[in-house]
């Protein structure tokens, strides 16, 4: 049971590999072949050297005053071509998902294409749009896109990019990149330009927080300086986009009218957008028969763009690498294993440890099965990632809203694994360290729903030792009912423990195949077996 982890999707820029000597690079190195020269004979060097130290410190604090220092550009800028041109342009039709973002942005941006009448009603200049929302949601794509929408020049930094050792740095980029953006939509001759501020948070967290120097206050005044500066009646309209994960950080100053005015939502796609996005990233790619885009698109709650792309790339490497030419569902399946837990280990549990692994997914499954008919798609017992074995549930439909029963049952289906491994085992292991936390997590949503014993509490308001308790004793409640289940089902327990051993992995079907011929032999239904709430909750979610 482990929860999808994101992975940071950030892309460094590269820069292109440079084969010629520029003139001050000649310069510096005549200068050191001096140095060499004159210290063979003899000469005292040590003033001379204090000297061009103390130069060189001045220079990487200013960049621009010593030539070839500091002189590059540094932001990724790209002229976007004519509408008509350009196949590698984004557009907001190659973003999958994500309506409503598209919709408030493209809004947003009429004002751009639509500056004329802007200013005749006297409509103050949208200097700022944020984008808000999880890595690998497209942020990026839909800043691309909106330089496409626009025919805007396109600059890219990070916030990362600002922050410097020394002070002043920081604001002298942010001048050199408002700079650099008028003269290269002047030189592409576009009537304006998109600055697009990646990691917003790193450069504009709150004033005052970074206790070491004021390097980063004066990055961030500097910012807000050049963004009062946008004007409607400048040559070139220029218009920044923010995007950021964690717009708690940032300091208010840049959401205040006239900075950041659009706050646009960016969050992780619903199934529909991820079938989009899946459609997307299969364009044009050979499928076989038995690919159903929906069916992942089900399988993948939680996933991002960025990860669902991921998949799609990691399938068709499986295709190829099993020397095949059309990308199969098996393909599928196991790549979204592998971008949900990571790539398959060659680690090696000792036999008792896999024994012990095995034990506990299957009490995982059981559980899982039991409280949601149908919602176990694998069990495996093969390292990946973090884990050391798993069950992948089934998302039926994304769920934002839970009931009582539903948290419940989460509980339980967490709490399987450790309750099996007590009951065919005698002790538990540290193996269900995650699986405690994921459980606490759920308690803890109960608990703020007031559905648990305390009833309603203010989150602010209630003491830590009394959630602690009304955790605890959800938890235990719920572990009374899984240990009551499981012992019900031991033999069962037993003899699959046997197969997942000698199979790695039971799929989802095979699994409930054996679980409802064992519940056949055995006058069990599920149901009367084991009292409780698992029960209860599996008749009202199979109902
Ligand atoms: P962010 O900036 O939000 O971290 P990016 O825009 O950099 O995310 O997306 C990273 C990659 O993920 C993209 O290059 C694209 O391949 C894929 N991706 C993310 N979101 C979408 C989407 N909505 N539609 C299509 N592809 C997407
Ligand atoms: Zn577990
Ligand atoms: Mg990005």
């Amino acid at each position: 049971m482990q929860q999808v982890s994101e992975k940071e999707q950030r892309q460094k820029e590269k820069r292109p590999a440079r084969w010629f000597i520029s003139l001050p690079e000649l310069l510096w190195g005549a200068a050191l072949a001096l140095l060499t020269f004159a210290f063979l004979q003899g000469v005292n060097l040590f003033p001379w050297l204090m000297l061009a130290g103390a130069i060189f410190v001045l220079a990487s604090m200013n960049p621009g005053l010593l030539p070839g220092l500091g002189s590059r550009r540094r932001f990724q800028l790209s002229v976007v071509a004519g509408v008509e041109g350009g196949a590698n342009l984004v557009r907001f039709e190659s973003i999958g998902g994500q309506e409503t973002a598209k919709r408030e942005l493209r809004e947003a941006l009429e004002f751009i294409k639509e500056s004329e009448r802007a200013r005749h009603l006297g409509i103050r200049p949208l200097k700022g749009i944020l984008l808000v929302g999880p890595p690998g949601t497209g942020k990026t794509m839909l800043a691309k896109a909106a330089a496409t929408y626009t025919r805007s020049v396109f600059l890219a930094a990070s916030g990362s990019e600002f922050v410097e050792m020394y002070a002043g740095v920081g604001a002298q980029r942010v001048r050199q990149i408002f700079a650099e953006a008028r003269q290269a939509a002047r030189q592409a001759q576009r009537p304006s330009a998109i600055i697009f501020l990646d990691e917003l948070e790193v450069l504009g967290g709150q004033r005052g927080r970074h206790t070491s120097h004021l390097e980063y206050d004066q990055t961030l005044n500097q910012l807000l300086v050049e963004m009062d500066g946008i004007r409607t009646d400048d040559s070139v309209r220029l218009l920044v986009i923010g995007a950021t994960n964690r717009p708690d950080l940032l300091d208010q100053a840049l959401l205040r009218p006239g900075r950041f005015d659009r706050v646009v939502r960016v969050d992780l796609p619903d199934r529909a957008g991820r079938l989009r996005i899946l459609e997307i990233h299969t364009a044009g790619k050979p499928l076989d028969q038995d690919v159903d885009l929906e069916e992942i698109a089900r399988e993948t709650f939680g996933f991002s763009g960025a990860h669902l792309e991921s998949v799609v790339n990691e399938a068709a490497i499986f295709a190829l690498r099993a020397g095949r030419t059309s990308i199969g569902r098996a393909d599928f399946f196991e790549a979204m294993e592998k971008v949900m837990m990571g790539e398959k280990l060659d680690r090696c549990p000792s036999a008792q440890e896999k024994r012990r692994i095995a034990v506990h997914e299957l009490g995982h499954a059981l559980i899982s099965e039991l409280v949601r008919p149908d919602s176990v798609a694998a069990v495996t017992i093969t390292s990946r990632g973090q884990a050391l074995g798993y069950t992948r549930q089934a998302p039926q439909d994304d769920q934002y809203l839970w009931t009582r029963r539903e948290l419940e049952g989460q509980i339980a289906v967490c709490l399987g694994g450790s309750c099996a491994e007590q009951a065919l085992l005698g002790e538990r292991s540290t193996g269900a360290a995650g699986d405690f936390d994921q459980a606490s997590e759920y308690a803890k949503k109960l608990v703020w729903g007031g559905m648990s014993p305390l009833g309603l509490v203010s989150k602010e308001l209630l003491p830590a030792e009394r959630l602690s308790a009304a955790i605890s004793q959800v938890l235990e409640q719920v572990e009374e009912q899984v240990r009551k289940t499981i012992a019900g089902y031991l033999p069962f327990l037993q003899q699959q423990t046997g197969v997942l051993l000698e199979e790695e992995r039971i799929s989802g079907e095979v699994f409930r195949d054996r679980l409802h011929r064992w519940q056949r032999e055995h006058g069990t239904s599920g149901e009367g077996e084991s009292p409780g709430s698992i029960d209860r909750s599996s008749a009202a979610l199979s109902a």
